[in-house]
């Protein structure tokens, strides 16, 4: 037999490492910004034409090539950015694989210039199908200019496979967008058929967001840091208002690489838990800057994924920085008391409030609402429903042991009576509508709240606080039960056994698949035990499979949505009027734990709007 294995030729070589690296314009477009960013440049210009089908263009002013490197730099694994494999664990710069440059010049017509600073002269280069067509000497500014001119002339089945000019300036936009968002101290332009789409200044990450992503980000944008020894973070969240339909708003870098991770998306999601409604994502930004022997680039070709040598710490750090950068966001809530006009008139409204005071109800605000929930950046920033939350805690307030640094504060009977005349007001015109919502005035219009959907916020955080710290009391069966459940349930059965414990279920694992059930809580009604917890099995199955949640949040979810729902509604005023103070008191009283809403605001003003009166 004879011999059958023969070595490719380069340009061949080439060109199907190009099918990894350079996909469609957009990722010559990347490859060629980045190079121009690790050339150090402070001005970059990205010229397209035709959506970058018959011409792509980077010219930069960094550092330039001498005029061997100018012909090395299309070789096959020519880099000036590694030496050796463990200058890989040490990478700073955004390339390293040395074969953008060629697998471009193997799928397409390419021209260089470039010069170094030091250079009389710089060098041109044509090249086309991996070969050197030309190579002479030329005058120009310091720096590179490379053009891309006809992208993938000479492999006919991808140019066909390329989109829609619409979709692959979109593309290029995006990859653009990418780089210059990590580089916000360099000038980016980006001309597409001699208009420009974007003229970037250098400034600062925040100008720069904002220009990138529109103005409408500027009020919008929260600064989010977390430095430890591991892993620095910083950049911007987005706050609630700012999230979206679609994922066009989420940028992750690490080491100034943009990245793509659907689990640290994941750590940011979830902290905007109940913020955000389900199907929205949220806006943001954030740079992770980790010692380069942490992660690892070089798993993808275009390194737009990495691999984290450990993805969970990387993940706590994630989540705890967003949620703390949302909860120093609620430092400044808008406070602005608006009262019935029959309260207005008491002396402690009409009095103005001194800074001492004004600067204590925050601290106290932030106090009640935030510190010891958690969620209260939402209650002022989310909708228009500022409001009520003041409204209600004005008649609360006596309730607070006096704090601290609250030097000034308003002599006793004002605050009763404030307390008095807003709820005498408030009471006396609550009520249920259509067997389902809470009807609930203010001075500002009036509140709707879903009664079921209260109780199972209210059940939730009952439910949560059981689980930390105070387990629910159960009341024990006189005729214990034994129910069997499948295999695959038991194992399920048995990993959230103790925490149904703590939520009030005593039930123990009795062999195989076999349950008893000692004692269940109080509000479950006897001979409905086991039906119970099949509903509760089969809802943990089954919730929430788009996000993952941990096994304990589901059940919670789950618990809480049958208590609410088991719940009678039909209550006398006393108990909707506890209700109430229950759910504004709750961790976030305008979401069910599910993502649903709870209380819609008809505010005076929009109904004003209705009869066409002036508010
Ligand atoms: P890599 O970036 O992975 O090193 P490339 O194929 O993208 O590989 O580039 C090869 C080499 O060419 C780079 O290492 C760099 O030395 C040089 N180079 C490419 N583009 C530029 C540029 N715009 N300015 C200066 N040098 C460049
Ligand atoms: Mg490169």
């Amino acid at each position: 037999m004879s011999d059958i294995i023969n070595l490719l030729p380069d340009h061949i070589a080439n060109q199907i490492a190009a099918g990894e690296v350079i996909q469609r314009p957009a990722s010559a477009v990347k490859e060629m910004l980045e190079n121009a960013v690790d050339a150090g440049a402070t001005q970059i210009h990205l010229l397209i034409k035709d959506a970058g089908k018959e011409l792509l263009k980077v010219i930069d002013n960094g550092k330039g090539m001498s005029e061997t490197d100018a012909r090395m730099s299309f070789e096959r694994h020519a880099t000036s950015k590694i030496r050796n494999i463990e200058d890989l664990f040490s990478i700073r710069t955004m390339g390293f694989r040395g074969e953008a440059l060629a697998s471009i010049a193997a799928v397409a017509q390419v021209e260089l210039k470039t010069k170094p600073h030091d250079a009389e002269a710089g060098t041109y280069i044509q090249i086309e199908n991996s070969t050197v067509l030309k190579q002479e000497p030329c005058g120009m500014p310091s720096g590179t200019s490379l053009a891309v001119k006809n992208l993938f002339y000479n492999v006919p089945a991808r140019r066909n496979f390329l989109k829609s000019n619409t979709t692959e300036i979109k593309n290029i936009v995006d990859e653009f967008t990418r780089v210059a968002m990590a580089f916000p101290n360099v000038g980016f332009r980006l001309t597409n058929n001699e208009t420009d789409i974007f003229l970037l200044e250098p400034g600062n990450q925040k100008q720069r967001i904002v220009a990138l992503l529109g103005n409408a980000f500027n009020a919008k944008l929260v600064a989010t840091e977390q430095d430890t020894e591991y892993v620095k973070i910083k950049g911007f969240i987005g706050t609630p208002q700012a999230a979206t339909k679609t994922r066009g708003n989420q940028f992750f870098f690490v080491n100034n690489r943009f990245i793509k991770s659907a689990y640290l998306n994941h750590a940011v999601s979830s902290a905007y838990q109940s913020l955000i409604a389900k199907d929205e994502f949220p806006a943001f930004v954030l740079f992770l800057d980790i010692d380069p022997e942490k992660v690892d680039a070089n798993v993808h070709p275009t390194k737009q994924e990495i691999k984290f040598e450990d993805e969970k710490i990387i993940y706590a750090f994630v989540n705890s920085a967003v949620k703390h950068a949302l909860s120093k966001n609620s430092i400044a809530p808008s406070i602005d008391f608006e009262l019935d006009p029959h309260i207005s008139q008491l002396s402690s409204i009409t009095q103005p409030f001194t800074d001492i005071q004004r600067s204590a109800t925050q601290k106290e605000f932030l106090f009640n609402t935030f510190t010891q929930k958690g969620t209260a950046h939402l209650i002022d920033k989310r909708n228009d429903l500022k409001n009520w939350k003041e409204l209600y805690k004005i008649g609360e307030d006596d309730n607070h042991a006096p704090s601290m640094d609250m030097p000034t504060r308003e002599p006793m009977h004002n605050s009763t009576q404030l307390q008095h005349g807003l709820q005498q007001y408030t009471e006396s015109h609550i009520q249920m509508l259509f067997g389902k919502y809470i009807l609930y005035p203010k001075s500002s219009g009036y509140l709707l709240i879903d009664a079921v959907a209260a109780l199972e916020r209210i059940a939730y955080d009952d439910y949560a606080s059981a689980l930390s710290c105070q387990p629910i009391s159960i009341q024990k069966s006189l005729h214990p039960q034994t129910f069997d459940v499948s295999p695959s349930d038991a194992i399920l059965l048995n990993e959230v056994l103790p925490d149904m414990h703590a939520l009030g279920f005593e039930i123990e694992h009795f062999g195989a698949q076999s349950f008893i059930i000692q004692g269940v809580p109080a509000d479950i009604e006897s001979g409905s035990e086991i039906n119970a917890i099949e509903k509760i099995l089969e809802q943990i199955k089954h919730s929430s499979s788009d996000i993952k949640l941990d096994k304990r949040e589901k059940l919670l979810r789950t618990m809480a949505w049958q208590k609410a729902n088991r719940s009678s509604i039909q209550m006398p005023l006393d108990a909707l009027k506890e209700l109430c103070t229950k759910l504004f008191q709750s961790t976030q009283p305008t979401y069910t734990p599910r993502g649903k809403k709870i209380i819609v605001e008809y505010s005076l003003a929009a109904i004003e709007s209705r009869f066409n009166n002036e508010a």
